[in-house]
């Protein structure tokens, strides 16, 4: 599709999910033979590559199908930093849409001008989502970019005011859209036209959209001074429980909920382990007393096959000591009582 008339006539670049939207607004610019350069960003909270969520899904299908590059850009601390002090607010939940938004556009600005594009392009539709698409909030983020005239979103075009890329006409603006709301009626007419295939279902957002990870990542920020990637690298896996204020318990679901949270394990995390059963892997993080491991083998002890039994032994490790208890199995209202949801 892109430089069928062998001429090259701009350069844009893309925010790429990999989702449809997105996916259209690249490919309404390449049939205007305009080349395309796309950024997938990544950050800690769910948008890998391996997700099929609507922001993280593998972008390198379509580029190689349809003929565009696409960078793939970690946003790690500056992203984390803004999640725990957005400027903008939080949704529904711990997402911060409007602040992430703004990072996004400014990081690819930079992009844009060092590569001497012409201008951004995105998958978004006025009036979509709630916090980072209606109306103003559109030319909010675009301000705040400092990208005034200089992004357009292919698919609402019609419904804004003209960008500099039509306005000089770089860009044909009848050939883009003016769709507006939830409905993908019309996005799905287009994926037809495009001889789109493979798109991942709508989805919410990224984990910060999520509530039962929205309450671990409020439970963290309120009780830690500082929050380090494996910190929330392990919020991502287990059960997690709020025991008091000093003192929280991670007990893995699953062989590769175990594994995750192994793999978050810290110096000075506390490891607990059911003995004589399959016991799950089971992390104390905090200051915890003698009560506190008591309560923690308890709960751990729950989640094995030795669940109903009076008495089962825990061992309890860490750099520092290796001790061996005796609990009883924490019953559910324990364990309703204290379970992050
Ligand atoms: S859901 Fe919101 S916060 Fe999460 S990646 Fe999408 S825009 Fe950013």
């Amino acid at each position: 599709m892109y430089n069928k008339d062998g001429k090259k006539r701009g350069h844009a670049i893309a925010l790429f999910s990999g989702g449809l939207d997105s996916a259209l607004a690249i490919l309404m610019i390449l049939q205007q033979n305009i080349e395309v350069t796309a950024i997938t960003f990544m950050t800690h909270f769910g948008c890998d590559l391996g997700d099929r969520s609507s922001c993280g899904s593998n972008p390198y299908p379509a580029a190689e199908k349809f003929g565009f590059n696409v960078k793939l850009m970690h946003l790690g601390q500056k992203f984390v930093d803004l999640v725990l002090n957005p400027q903008y607010g939080r949704g529904k939940n711990m997402n911060i849409c409007i602040d992430c938004r703004i990072l996004m556009l400014k990081e690819a600005k930079e992009l844009m001008e060092m590569v001497n594009a012409d201008f951004i392009i995105t998958g978004e539709v006025m009036g979509q989502r709630p916090m980072s698409q209606v109306k103003d909030k559109l030319f909010l983020v675009q301000n705040q970019a400092g990208l005034k005239g200089k992004l357009l979103r292919p698919l609402s075009a019609k419904l804004l005011p003209p960008t500099q890329a039509e306005i000089d006409g770089l860009v044909d603006r009848e050939l883009l859209e003016g769709i507006s709301g939830r409905s993908r009626k019309r996005q799905l007419e287009l994926a037809k036209k495009f001889n789109l295939e493979d798109y991942p279902n709508p989805a919410s957002g990224c984990l910060l959209t999520d509530s039962g990870y929205s309450n671990r990542l409020h439970d963290l920020i309120q009780h830690s001074e500082q929050i380090n990637f494996d910190d929330l690298n392990l919020l991502r896996a287990g059960r997690h429980f709020r025991l008091n204020p000093d003192v929280k318990i991670v007990v893995g679901r699953d062989e590769q909920d175990n594994n995750a949270i192994l793999a978050c394990k810290q110096s000075h995390h506390y490891e607990l382990e059911v003995l004589d059963v399959g016991s799950p892997v089971t992390l104390i993080i905090g200051n915890p007393t003698e009560n506190d491991f008591q309560f923690a083998g308890a709960i751990s002890a729950r989640y094995t096959s030795a669940r109903k039994e009076p008495i089962v032994k825990v061992r309890i490790t860490n750099e520092e000591k290796s001790e061996l208890i005796s609990v009883k199995p924490a019953d559910d209202s324990l364990i309703d009582k204290i379970i992050l949801r």
